[in-house]
């Protein structure tokens, strides 16, 4: 299948995306140290761009000339990232404009897509810098695969696309409580998982998913072919205006989250030309609006008390935290996990310590949930709480999402 894994040809012209302030701030030294020559010596040429502020990358991806490069590649954590995708769909030309490979070298401290790559690539679990040399490796060999994509949707903010993970309780709370510790680069989650350990909350909520089938692989490529507009939105048309209008609206909303003792990243808000949601990207074939019933396929789960929601799409949620072992770059399953509300402090640390090495679902712990799904939902009844995207905070409230099964295209090696 040449579409489903292709090599980047030489010479390759890649844009190389540094977020200078992500990690320990040392990416920038770590470029120097480790990558440019690297990369120069696999003849790969390269132009640095070093970003200046959040969401400087999406807009650069957003506007750039696409045809005078070969590969966009982000040395950040996995927020960068985050930004070069949902700047690429929200391009008029979104549909070309995913298909342009992406690489990723881990310079955060949240660097679970490169775990996850290096994972796949069937390389034993490193991390830090070892993992940055190992990922650089894999980059020079220059093989493309079509990687998922989730759209999500949130109550008052245009769709997002995230690549990794959407969490609410426990690791969100952990994600975000953890952004003090950066210092510590990526044990800022070890360290946070162990204070919020002592203090252990309930989260009350209303979860839902469509349980994922096997569908043959040319049917779920036929659905993200479609170009219907999503259907799920507000109506987005407005008199006298052409509804292709590149979105300019900022769709993190830091403000939404209410807990005043966490300290989020500010977020910068880009002028807007228009107040409307996103008529770029694929349409969602399986979620109808967020404020309407599900269709009867769905599976209610019946608790409403939980500590934790996790939705993964790749192996790897940190650099040592393989929190979905059967998790695949393009499967189109999004592996959904909850815990139920009861498991006990010491189950609970058991189950993040087994993460480490994958193996916490053949613990049998009887708290813990796991699902493959194409759809979920999920409505917060607690009135204050966090829900992350790839690690980012984004509106708290009700969420739904789908998959896009290779949706993008990325450097595995
Ligand atoms: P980390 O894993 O260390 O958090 P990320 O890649 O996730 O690294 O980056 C964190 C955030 O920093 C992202 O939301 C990104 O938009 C933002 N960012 C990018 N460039 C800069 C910069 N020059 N200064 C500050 N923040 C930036
Ligand atoms: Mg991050």
């Amino acid at each position: 299948d040449e579409l489903s894994m292709n090599k980047l040809s030489r010479p390759c012209r890649m844009m190389l995306l540094v977020n200078p302030q992500s990690g320990k701030g040392q990416a920038l030294t770590l470029y120097n140290n480790h990558i440019q020559r690297m990369l120069s010596e696999a003849g790969i040429q390269h132009t640095l761009v070093i970003t200046e502020r959040q969401n400087h990358a999406r807009e650069l991806v957003r506007e750039a000339d696409l045809s005078q490069w070969d590969a966009l590649v982000i040395m950040s954590g996995d927020g960068l990232l985050f930004e070069v995708i949902n700047g690429l769909l929200e391009r008029p030309d979104w549909e070309e404009a995913i298909q342009i490979p992406l690489g990723i070298l881990p310079g955060g401290s949240g660097n679970a897509l490169a775990a996850s790559i290096h994972h796949y690539s069937g390389a034993p679990q490193v991390s830090s810098e070892e993992l940055l040399v190992s990922c650089g490796f894999l980059m020079c060999k220059g093989l493309v695969s079509p990687m998922d994509l989730v759209c999500i949707h949130l109550s008052s903010c245009p769709r997002v696309f995230s690549f990794l993970s959407l969490a609410w309780g426990f690791v969100a709370d952990v994600d975000i409580e953890s952004e003090k510790y950066r210092h510590v680069g990526s044990a800022r989650f070890t360290v946070c998982t162990l204070v919020r350990l002592a203090s252990l909350r309930v989260y009350k909520g209303k979860l839902a998913y469509l349980p994922a089938t096997d569908l043959p692989k040319h049917e779920e490529g036929l659905r993200n072919k479609k170009t219907l507009h999503c259907n799920n939105q507000p109506p987005t048309s407005v008199p006298g205006r052409p509804s292709t209008v590149s979105p300019r609206v900022n769709t993190f909303h830091n403000s939404c989250h209410s807990n005043n003792s966490l300290k989020v990243r500010k977020v910068e808000s880009t002028p807007s030309r228009s107040t409307n949601i996103s008529l770029t990207g694929p349409s969602d074939s399986l979620l109808p609006p967020l404020d309407q019933l599900l269709p009867s396929d769905w599976v209610v789960v019946q608790e409403e008390d939980f500590v934790l929601v996790l939705a993964m799409y790749q192996s790897h949620l940190g650099e040592d935290m393989m929190a979905a072992p059967g998790s695949t770059l393009d499967e189109g399953v999004i592996h959904l996990f909850y815990v139920r509300a009861g498991i006990s402090r010491a189950a609970l640390l058991k189950m993040f310590l087994a993460m480490e090495k994958g193996t916490h679902l053949a613990n049998n712990c009887q708290h813990l949930v796991h699902a493959k799904v194409r759809a979920f939902r999920l409505e917060p009844y607690t009135p204050k709480g966090i829900i992350t995207v790839d690690g980012e905070v984004v509106e708290y409230g009700p969420v739904q999402a789908e998959v896009h099964r290779g949706l993008a295209r990325i450097i595995t090696g």
